[in-house]
């Protein structure tokens, strides 16, 4: 089975193909292509505007360099008649409305070229389970640290719960935030490690409530702490382990609740080295298994769009294109989890 995937959800214009092992080509993995542009703002965060216009020029050349990829796979060559997918999956939402809505047309013009069936894809569930898929885990706890949202989820009864979450903003929006004060360029994550490396640590308000986490007032406390003084090489320490071991506590608190023994991490985020040595020290002591996927499908990409795609088409999990409208404000919770069950291990 091979599957086209389409993620531009923010800042990512991404197309990817997945492709379940074949025995023709004996190899047990399966194989997965990923094209992406990165809108990087010129100054501030992201602009949704600028987002979209980027969107508009960067996805229709990498889902055509995604669809030659898939015709070699196939054996054939661009411009063959016969479909070199079997389906298109595509980001429905959570996102920018403006960006999914070129993700979405795109999508459907594909479909239609090719007369193959529509996906539509959680963005957040697909960070979800790409991290499942990769580890081989059955039912685990998964902390999605991304830039505009921050959860924890854990299957029961057919869906993804969300157990805790942020409740003011993202957990990498309040890291861009503070580092646009700062005036350095977007995104602000891997800065802020690197800065936090020579840091010492600086204490800022840890917002941890019942399962669910605050960073807004980290974010403003770490801002006044520079303008006073403080080295911004140690407030970037303080916002690293007052965050991460918030989230760190929270993930140990869903492990406990739900007695699950796995954790995985999504999201941008997830590819700061301090945040995944803190969970993995954290799983370890109790006797838990850590599981954190390759850099390039942690941050936005279409390659888990495609494989969570190639999951919903394999248990029939498809929609009409009359039906295929975005959502910017999709929650995970709403999915009903259909390939579960259904898929192979
Ligand atoms: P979402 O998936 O919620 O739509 P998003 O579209 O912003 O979020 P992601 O790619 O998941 O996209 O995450 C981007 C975020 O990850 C940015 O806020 C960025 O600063 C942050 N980030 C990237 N690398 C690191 C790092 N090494 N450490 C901390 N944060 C990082």
């Amino acid at each position: 089975m091979r599957v086209l995937g389409i993620e531009g959800t923010a800042w990512a214009a991404s197309a990817a193909v997945f492709e379940t092992p074949d025995p023709a080509r004996a190899t047990d993995d399966d194989h997965v292509f990923i094209e992406t542009d990165a809108y990087a703002p010129d100054s501030g965060g992201i602009h949704p505007r600028e987002a979209a216009e980027h969107m508009g020029e960067a996805i229709p050349t990498v889902v055509e360099m995604a669809i030659e990829h898939a015709h070699e796979r196939a054996g054939g060559a661009n411009g063959d008649d016969s479909a070199p997918i079997d389906a298109v999956a595509f980001a429905r939402g959570p996102g920018l409305g403006p960006c999914l809505r070129i993700v979405a047309t795109a999508a459907r013009a594909v479909a239609q070229r090719f007369d193959v069936p529509l996906v539509g894809v959680n963005h957040m569930v697909a960070h979800l389970e790409v991290g499942r898929h990769r580890s081989g885990f059955d039912s685990p706890v998964c902390l999605n640290a991304s830039g505009a949202n921050a959860h924890i989820l854990g299957y029961r009864n057919g869906r993804y719960r969300v157990l805790g979450e942020t409740m003011d903003t993202g957990v990498g929006n309040a890291i861009d935030k503070f580092t646009r004060h700062v005036g350095w360029s977007h995104p602000g994550g891997p800065k802020v490690e690197r800065h936090a490396r020579d840091g010492e640590y600086h204490e800022l308000p840890y917002v941890v409530k019942g399962m669910d986490f605050s960073f807004s007032g980290i974010m403003s406390a770490a801002k006044q702490a520079v303008d006073d003084g403080v080295p911004v090489d140690d407030v970037c320490r303080g916002m690293e382990e007052t965050i991460f071991a918030m989230l760190t506590e929270v993930a140990e608190r869903a492990l406990s609740l739900t007695g699950a023994d796995e954790l995985v991490l999504g999201g941008g985020v997830g590819q700061n080295d301090r945040l995944q040595r803190m969970l993995g020290e954290m799983c370890e002591q109790r006797g838990a298994t850590f599981y954190a996927p390759e850099h390039r499908f942690l941050r936005d990409n279409a390659g888990m769009i495609a494989i969570l795609g190639a999951k919903m088409y394999a248990a029939g999990d498809t929609i009409a294109i009359e039906d295929s409208r975005i959502d910017s404000n999709f929650r995970p919770d709403e999915v009903a989890v259909t390939w579960r069950g259904t898929e192979e291990s």
